[in-house]
């Protein structure tokens, strides 16, 4: 008998399992996956999940695997680009690592700490006992079906999670699929940081990744999916075409692996929790991965449940207590940077007064790092948007533009 069982090993799971083994508690960690492997996926961390990363004690290892810190972001939106990195508790960069290499340094830092890791082993149902989920039936590779017991079943197992149908948590705030996209790896493409274009049919994506490569992405609007499919290269090539700079360098590269896609990515928050179960990461809640804040989130909330089953379990506070503050404190922070992401997967031009404000914010650093960390999920986006920051930030800009 287990405490928990987690049910995939990436971002959200082998985190979950690697703190609470840290507390002592008798984890086991499957994946039908065997690491390292990779994912679709493209991999941007943010300043706050990169500070996750060093307070866990495995950004050592991930940077030891060759992925470049990424001082600059830069940004376009309407025509007009801005750049910066803002700081998050010291950390003044953000990251790009290959799935195959992130993946595994959590895996191992789970093992490390304690947990069982059962690769290569596909989940296929939960047990229950009545109402409550008390286990785990599943298989390895041509071996016959076990079952695995424990006090939690925790869904860490992505967008298509096998557990939350079994479980059927509540779903709200969900939107249509938005977005679809396709990326590949590039080699010898000259890059000053990240950048992401914001254009009228699509957004460009350039990430400097592992070994001197870039993750080069494209996201349409979903709709188009069906026709993008037919010619994905060319249409990726025609897209690049709006960042003529961005495309001239992609050009003088070579592209070193095939195009991955994915289309109808969906959007939903569920309710994490029940009786005997959890779920974390993208299993909990998802969204389009325009923001590029997924491994981040994923990140997050692996340590609010974490921290949430140890209160309960340590009997501090009521485990359904706990557990609902889990939801809670992973909700505050995501509904403003969701919407975020479903204005910048939706395709419209920039309103007028965000014109306005991106105008304002050229030439004005502080600023603009501020309005960077908003998609970082550094800044309150309440803060910034409020009424009298933007005043500020305009008239400033206004001053300045009347001296100059
Ligand atoms: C095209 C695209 C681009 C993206 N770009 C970014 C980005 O730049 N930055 C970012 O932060 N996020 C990005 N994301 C989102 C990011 O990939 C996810 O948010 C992140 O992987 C979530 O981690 P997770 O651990 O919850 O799930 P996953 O990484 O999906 O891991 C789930 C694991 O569960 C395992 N599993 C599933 N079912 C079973 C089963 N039945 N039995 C056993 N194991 C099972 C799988 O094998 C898998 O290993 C992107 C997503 C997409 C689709």
């Amino acid at each position: 008998m287990y405490d928990a069982i987690v049910v995939g090993a990436r971002c959200a799971g082998s985190p979950t399992a690697m703190l609470l083994a840290r507390r002592g508690y008798r984890m086991l960690l499957v994946d039908r996956d065997t690491f390292p492997s990779d994912i679709l996926s493209t991999h941007y961390i943010h300043q706050p999940g990169v500070a996750k990363l060093q307070e866990w004690g495995v950004l050592e290892g991930v940077l030891a695997t060759n992925a470049p810190p990424i001082k600059t972001l830069h940004i376009e939106s309407g025509g007009i680009r801005l750049k910066g990195m803002p700081i998050y508790q010291g950390i003044d960069f953000a990251l790009c690592p290959r799935r195959t290499a992130l993946d595994t340094v959590l895996v191992d830092a789970a093992v490390a700490a304690g947990a069982e890791l059962r690769d290569g082993f596909v989940v296929e149902d939960v047990v229950w006992d009545q109402d409550t989920v008390v286990g785990i039936r599943g298989h390895g590779k041509g071996r016959a079906s076990v079952e695995e017991r424990a006090r939690v079943v925790i869904g860490a197992d992505g967008m298509h999670s096998v557990i939350a149908p079994k479980v059927q948590p509540q779903e709200y705030n969900t939107r249509p699929p938005l977005g679809c996209g396709y990326y590949a790896y590039f080699s010898g493409v000259p890059m000053d940081g990240a950048e992401v274009h914001f254009l009228e049919e699509n957004v460009n994506f350039g990430f400097p990744t592992n070994d001197g490569q870039t993750c080069v992405a494209v996201e349409w609007p979903n709709s188009q999916f069906a026709a993008i499919r037919q010619d994905y290269e060319g249409a990726f090539v025609r897209a690049l075409q709006g960042t003529p700079d961005f495309a001239a360098r992609v050009a003088q590269g070579r592209r070193e692996t095939r195009f991955t896609g994915v289309g109808n990515i969906p959007n939903f928050f569920r309710t994490p929790y029940g009786s005997g179960w959890a779920l974390v990461g993208d299993a909990g809640y998802h969204k389009d991965p325009v923001t590029g804040l997924g491994i981040t989130d994923a990140f997050l909330d692996a340590e609010l449940l974490a921290g949430a089953l140890h209160d309960g379990w340590s009997g501090h506070r009521p485990l359904s207590e706990a557990l609902a503050g889990y939801e809670r404190r992973r909700n505050e922070r995501a509904f403003p940077l969701y919407e975020l992401t479903i204005q910048g997967a939706s395709f419209q031009p920039p309103p007028a007064e965000q014109l306005m404000l991106l105008r304002a914010l050229q030439g004005n650093q502080e600023d603009t790092d501020r309005y960077l960390g908003l998609i970082s999920g550094i800044t309150p986006v309440q803060e910034f948007m409020a009424p009298e920051n933007l005043g500020r930030i305009i008239t400033r800009a206004g001053r300045q533009g009347a001296s100059g």
